[in-house]
Protein backbone atom coordinates (compact mmCIF):
# COMPACT_ATOMS: atom_id res chain seq x y z
CA UNK A 1 0.00 0.00 0.00
CA UNK A 2 3.30 2.07 0.30
CA UNK A 3 2.21 3.53 -3.02
CA UNK A 4 -0.79 5.76 -1.74
CA UNK A 5 0.77 7.16 0.56
CA UNK A 6 1.62 10.85 0.12
CA UNK A 7 4.87 12.06 0.62
CA UNK A 8 4.79 15.51 -1.28
CA UNK A 9 2.94 18.73 -0.63
CA UNK A 10 3.20 22.08 -2.46
CA UNK A 11 4.77 25.57 -1.06
CA UNK A 12 3.87 28.54 -2.30
CA UNK A 13 5.54 31.88 -1.29
CA UNK A 14 3.40 34.97 -2.94
CA UNK A 15 5.13 38.20 -2.52
CA UNK A 16 5.00 41.32 -3.70
CA UNK A 17 7.96 40.95 -6.51
CA UNK A 18 7.82 36.95 -7.22
CA UNK A 19 5.63 34.19 -7.16
CA UNK A 20 7.70 31.26 -5.69
CA UNK A 21 6.26 27.22 -5.66
CA UNK A 22 8.17 24.19 -4.84
CA UNK A 23 7.09 20.56 -4.62
CA UNK A 24 8.92 19.73 -1.11
CA UNK A 25 9.28 16.14 0.63
CA UNK A 26 8.42 14.98 3.96
CA UNK A 27 11.76 15.90 5.33
CA UNK A 28 11.50 19.50 3.90
CA UNK A 29 13.74 18.86 0.41
CA UNK A 30 12.96 21.08 -2.13
CA UNK A 31 12.38 18.38 -5.07
CA UNK A 32 11.66 20.87 -8.10
CA UNK A 33 10.74 24.92 -8.33
CA UNK A 34 9.71 27.26 -10.13
CA UNK A 35 8.78 31.11 -10.16
CA UNK A 36 7.16 34.17 -11.76
CA UNK A 37 6.45 37.95 -11.42
CA UNK A 38 3.41 38.68 -9.40
CA UNK A 39 2.65 41.94 -11.11
CA UNK A 40 2.50 40.71 -14.24
CA UNK A 41 -1.19 39.89 -12.84
CA UNK A 42 -3.14 42.96 -12.31
CA UNK A 43 -6.68 40.74 -12.41
CA UNK A 44 -6.56 37.81 -9.84
CA UNK A 45 -8.09 35.40 -11.51
CA UNK A 46 -5.52 35.77 -14.10
CA UNK A 47 -3.39 35.04 -11.67
CA UNK A 48 -4.74 31.83 -9.94
CA UNK A 49 -5.14 30.38 -13.15
CA UNK A 50 -1.71 30.85 -13.81
CA UNK A 51 -0.38 29.64 -10.48
CA UNK A 52 -2.73 26.64 -10.70
CA UNK A 53 -1.81 25.84 -13.90
CA UNK A 54 2.05 26.00 -13.40
CA UNK A 55 1.74 23.98 -10.29
CA UNK A 56 -0.05 21.54 -12.09
CA UNK A 57 2.60 21.25 -14.85
CA UNK A 58 5.69 21.24 -12.04
CA UNK A 59 4.23 18.37 -10.38
CA UNK A 60 3.07 16.20 -13.26
CA UNK A 61 6.80 16.61 -14.78
CA UNK A 62 8.00 15.98 -11.28
CA UNK A 63 6.28 13.05 -8.82
CA UNK A 64 2.77 13.03 -10.30
CA UNK A 65 -0.26 14.73 -9.23
CA UNK A 66 -1.08 11.32 -6.60
CA UNK A 67 2.20 11.98 -4.54
CA UNK A 68 0.55 15.67 -3.86
CA UNK A 69 -0.71 15.46 -0.37
CA UNK A 70 -1.77 19.45 0.48
CA UNK A 71 -0.82 23.01 -0.64
CA UNK A 72 1.00 25.96 1.77
CA UNK A 73 0.24 29.28 0.38
CA UNK A 74 1.92 32.36 2.09
CA UNK A 75 0.83 35.90 1.37
CA UNK A 76 0.60 39.21 2.54
CA UNK A 77 -2.03 40.34 4.35
CA UNK A 78 -3.44 36.69 4.32
CA UNK A 79 -5.81 34.89 6.97
CA UNK A 80 -5.14 31.21 8.00
CA UNK A 81 -8.87 31.19 9.78
CA UNK A 82 -11.06 32.69 6.86
CA UNK A 83 -8.59 31.74 4.08
CA UNK A 84 -8.85 35.26 2.89
CA UNK A 85 -6.43 37.80 1.79
CA UNK A 86 -7.59 40.84 2.99
CA UNK A 87 -6.68 44.42 1.82
CA UNK A 88 -3.07 43.85 0.90
CA UNK A 89 -1.50 47.17 0.72
CA UNK A 90 1.33 46.09 -1.87
CA UNK A 91 -0.57 43.53 -3.93
CA UNK A 92 -2.25 44.64 -7.32
CA UNK A 93 -5.84 42.84 -5.85
CA UNK A 94 -7.80 45.07 -3.49
CA UNK A 95 -10.37 43.88 -0.88
CA UNK A 96 -11.29 40.80 0.21
CA UNK A 97 -10.05 37.78 -2.12
CA UNK A 98 -10.87 34.26 -0.96
CA UNK A 99 -7.29 32.98 -2.04
CA UNK A 100 -7.72 29.29 -0.46
CA UNK A 101 -10.76 28.75 -2.06
CA UNK A 102 -10.00 29.97 -5.14
CA UNK A 103 -6.88 27.85 -5.31
CA UNK A 104 -9.01 24.36 -3.75
CA UNK A 105 -11.19 24.54 -6.33
CA UNK A 106 -8.66 24.75 -9.24
CA UNK A 107 -6.09 22.24 -7.60
CA UNK A 108 -8.67 19.63 -6.20
CA UNK A 109 -6.60 19.57 -3.51
CA UNK A 110 -6.34 21.10 0.39
CA UNK A 111 -5.07 24.67 0.39
CA UNK A 112 -3.92 26.56 3.98
CA UNK A 113 -2.95 30.11 3.57
CA UNK A 114 -1.42 31.74 5.97
CA UNK A 115 -0.37 35.62 6.58
CA UNK A 116 3.94 35.91 5.25
CA UNK A 117 4.74 36.82 8.92
CA UNK A 118 2.89 33.26 10.19
CA UNK A 119 4.62 31.22 7.58
CA UNK A 120 8.17 32.95 7.94
CA UNK A 121 7.71 31.96 11.57
CA UNK A 122 6.51 27.76 10.92
CA UNK A 123 9.56 28.30 8.27
CA UNK A 124 11.91 29.40 11.35
CA UNK A 125 10.69 26.94 13.54
CA UNK A 126 10.26 23.87 11.50
CA UNK A 127 13.89 24.22 9.32
CA UNK A 128 15.51 27.33 11.34
CA UNK A 129 16.84 29.61 13.75
CA UNK A 130 13.61 28.79 16.44
CA UNK A 131 14.13 24.86 15.98
CA UNK A 132 13.01 23.34 19.59
CA UNK A 133 12.06 26.66 20.68
CA UNK A 134 8.32 27.38 22.23
CA UNK A 135 7.81 30.93 22.96
CA UNK A 136 9.62 33.04 20.28
CA UNK A 137 8.77 35.98 18.27
CA UNK A 138 9.81 36.46 14.21
CA UNK A 139 10.24 39.83 12.65
CA UNK A 140 9.84 40.50 9.41
CA UNK A 141 11.66 44.32 8.44
CA UNK A 142 11.92 45.41 5.30
CA UNK A 143 8.94 46.90 2.70
CA UNK A 144 6.92 46.69 5.80
CA UNK A 145 7.28 45.49 9.84
CA UNK A 146 5.65 42.14 10.57
CA UNK A 147 5.67 39.56 12.80
CA UNK A 148 4.09 36.65 14.80
CA UNK A 149 4.80 34.67 17.96
CA UNK A 150 4.22 31.19 19.09
CA UNK A 151 3.48 30.95 22.20
CA UNK A 152 3.47 27.43 24.32
CA UNK A 153 4.60 25.57 20.87
CA UNK A 154 1.39 27.42 18.50
CA UNK A 155 1.21 30.41 16.57
CA UNK A 156 -0.91 33.39 18.34
CA UNK A 157 -3.41 34.15 15.37
CA UNK A 158 -5.63 36.07 16.75
CA UNK A 159 -9.45 36.17 16.40
CA UNK A 160 -9.51 37.38 13.05
CA UNK A 161 -6.09 35.85 11.88
CA UNK A 162 -4.34 39.00 12.22
CA UNK A 163 -2.39 39.24 15.14
CA UNK A 164 0.96 40.44 15.32
CA UNK A 165 1.20 43.97 13.56
CA UNK A 166 4.09 45.35 15.89
CA UNK A 167 4.20 47.74 12.13
CA UNK A 168 1.26 49.70 13.44
CA UNK A 169 1.64 49.83 17.23
CA UNK A 170 2.13 53.68 18.05
CA UNK A 171 5.61 54.95 18.95
CA UNK A 172 5.42 58.36 18.63
CA UNK A 173 2.42 60.17 19.37
CA UNK A 174 0.97 62.34 16.93
CA UNK A 175 4.51 61.58 14.87
CA UNK A 176 5.25 60.96 11.35
CA UNK A 177 1.77 59.57 8.73
CA UNK A 178 2.07 55.93 8.13
CA UNK A 179 0.79 54.24 5.34
CA UNK A 180 -1.82 52.41 6.99
CA UNK A 181 -3.13 56.36 7.79
CA UNK A 182 -2.11 56.38 11.26
CA UNK A 183 0.38 58.66 12.52
CA UNK A 184 3.11 57.42 15.10
CA UNK A 185 3.66 53.67 13.49
CA UNK A 186 6.85 51.92 14.24
CA UNK A 187 6.68 50.55 10.43
CA UNK A 188 6.72 55.01 10.08
CA UNK A 189 10.56 54.66 11.82
CA UNK A 190 12.24 51.21 10.61
CA UNK A 191 10.50 49.68 7.75
CA UNK A 192 12.43 50.47 4.64
CA UNK A 193 10.51 53.91 3.98
CA UNK A 194 10.82 55.26 7.68
CA UNK A 195 14.57 54.44 7.13
CA UNK A 196 15.29 56.87 3.56
CA UNK A 197 13.47 59.43 5.95
CA UNK A 198 15.25 59.89 8.70
CA UNK A 199 18.33 59.67 6.09
CA UNK A 200 16.63 62.61 4.46
CA UNK A 201 15.49 64.38 7.70
CA UNK A 202 19.12 64.02 8.73
CA UNK A 203 20.46 65.66 5.77
CA UNK A 204 18.22 68.38 5.48
CA UNK A 205 18.96 69.16 8.92
CA UNK A 206 22.88 70.52 8.63
CA UNK A 207 25.26 70.97 5.73
CA UNK A 208 27.76 68.12 7.60
CA UNK A 209 29.12 66.14 4.36
CA UNK A 210 27.90 62.63 4.36
CA UNK A 211 28.35 59.85 1.22
CA UNK A 212 24.57 59.76 1.30
CA UNK A 213 24.55 63.06 -0.57
CA UNK A 214 26.18 61.70 -3.51
CA UNK A 215 23.86 58.30 -3.65
CA UNK A 216 21.98 57.73 -6.91
CA UNK A 217 19.40 56.33 -5.25
CA UNK A 218 19.08 56.50 -1.15
CA UNK A 219 17.53 52.86 0.09
CA UNK A 220 18.63 51.08 3.57
CA UNK A 221 20.90 48.91 1.56
CA UNK A 222 22.47 52.05 0.01
CA UNK A 223 23.00 53.61 3.86
CA UNK A 224 24.07 50.80 4.61
CA UNK A 225 27.03 50.60 1.99
CA UNK A 226 27.94 53.87 3.44
CA UNK A 227 27.81 52.82 6.90
CA UNK A 228 30.32 50.36 5.85
CA UNK A 229 32.50 53.08 4.71
CA UNK A 230 32.18 55.10 7.93
CA UNK A 231 29.63 57.75 7.06
CA UNK A 232 28.88 59.17 10.57
CA UNK A 233 25.65 60.29 9.16
CA UNK A 234 24.73 57.10 7.50
CA UNK A 235 25.85 55.28 10.71
CA UNK A 236 23.33 57.72 12.57
CA UNK A 237 20.30 57.10 10.55
CA UNK A 238 20.63 53.19 11.73
CA UNK A 239 21.37 54.13 15.67
CA UNK A 240 18.10 56.56 15.50
CA UNK A 241 16.41 53.47 13.43
CA UNK A 242 17.56 50.72 15.96
CA UNK A 243 16.53 52.73 18.74
CA UNK A 244 13.12 53.24 17.79
CA UNK A 245 13.33 49.28 16.47
CA UNK A 246 14.34 48.59 20.24
CA UNK A 247 11.62 50.33 21.71
CA UNK A 248 8.86 48.36 19.75
CA UNK A 249 10.71 45.38 20.29
CA UNK A 250 11.27 45.99 24.27
CA UNK A 251 7.54 46.55 24.58
CA UNK A 252 6.06 43.52 22.20
CA UNK A 253 8.89 41.16 24.52
CA UNK A 254 7.52 42.74 27.67
CA UNK A 255 3.74 41.59 26.84
CA UNK A 256 5.13 37.96 25.23
CA UNK A 257 7.93 36.84 27.44
CA UNK A 258 10.03 35.28 24.31
CA UNK A 259 13.16 33.22 24.53
CA UNK A 260 14.25 34.86 21.62
CA UNK A 261 13.06 37.49 18.53
CA UNK A 262 14.28 36.36 15.38
CA UNK A 263 15.03 39.24 12.62
CA UNK A 264 13.66 38.09 8.99
CA UNK A 265 13.42 40.86 5.84
CA UNK A 266 15.63 42.34 3.56
CA UNK A 267 16.86 45.46 6.85
CA UNK A 268 18.12 42.58 9.05
CA UNK A 269 21.16 42.04 6.49
CA UNK A 270 22.04 45.98 7.49
CA UNK A 271 24.28 44.13 10.40
CA UNK A 272 25.76 45.51 13.53
CA UNK A 273 24.54 49.33 12.40
CA UNK A 274 20.81 47.92 13.40
CA UNK A 275 21.62 45.40 15.35
CA UNK A 276 24.08 47.46 18.17
CA UNK A 277 21.96 50.21 19.04
CA UNK A 278 18.76 47.93 18.50
CA UNK A 279 20.11 45.73 21.21
CA UNK A 280 21.48 48.54 23.46
CA UNK A 281 17.55 50.47 23.41
CA UNK A 282 16.14 47.06 23.75
CA UNK A 283 17.88 46.32 27.22
CA UNK A 284 17.37 49.89 28.01
CA UNK A 285 13.69 49.38 27.41
CA UNK A 286 12.61 45.81 28.32
CA UNK A 287 11.00 44.52 31.70
CA UNK A 288 13.80 44.43 34.30
CA UNK A 289 12.62 40.73 34.99
CA UNK A 290 13.59 40.04 31.09
CA UNK A 291 16.84 41.73 31.10
CA UNK A 292 19.79 40.00 29.19
CA UNK A 293 17.69 37.37 28.84
CA UNK A 294 16.06 37.49 25.21
CA UNK A 295 17.95 37.05 22.33
CA UNK A 296 17.98 38.67 19.33
CA UNK A 297 18.78 36.99 16.23
CA UNK A 298 19.36 37.31 12.54
CA UNK A 299 17.77 34.52 10.89
CA UNK A 300 20.24 32.30 9.25
CA UNK A 301 18.17 31.40 6.12
CA UNK A 302 17.87 32.54 2.81
CA UNK A 303 14.37 34.57 2.72
CA UNK A 304 12.40 33.23 -0.35
CA UNK A 305 13.52 29.79 1.15
CA UNK A 306 12.53 29.87 4.10
CA UNK A 307 9.00 30.87 2.66
CA UNK A 308 8.81 28.38 0.14
CA UNK A 309 9.89 25.85 3.09
CA UNK A 310 7.25 27.45 5.59
CA UNK A 311 4.62 27.24 3.22
CA UNK A 312 5.23 23.18 2.75
CA UNK A 313 5.28 22.66 6.86
CA UNK A 314 2.05 25.04 6.08
CA UNK A 315 0.39 22.35 4.25
CA UNK A 316 1.03 19.18 6.32
CA UNK A 317 -1.31 21.12 9.12
CA UNK A 318 -4.66 20.96 7.00
CA UNK A 319 -6.44 17.76 7.05
CA UNK A 320 -6.03 15.96 3.32
CA UNK A 321 -8.73 16.64 0.89
CA UNK A 322 -8.83 15.35 -3.17
CA UNK A 323 -11.44 15.76 -5.42
CA UNK A 324 -10.27 13.85 -7.92
CA UNK A 325 -9.84 10.29 -5.44
ZN1 LIG B 1 0.61 52.18 10.51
Amino acid sequence: MEENIKTRVVGVDISNELTTFAIVDIRGNIIAEDSFVTIDYQDVNNFVSTLSERIVSLVEEHVGYEKIRSVGVSCPSASFISGNVVNAPNLPWKGVIPMAAMLRDRLGLAVALANDAHVSALGERTFGSAHGMKDFIVINIGVGLGSCFFSNGHEHQGFEGFAGEIGHTCVVGNGRVCGCGKKGCLEAYVAAKGIIRTAQELMEASNEPSLMRDLEKLTPRTITECCNKGDAMAIEVYRRTGHMFGVGLANYASIVDPQAIILTGGISHAGKWLLDPTRESFEDNIFGNMKGKVKIIVSQLDDRERDVLGASALAWEVPEYSLFK
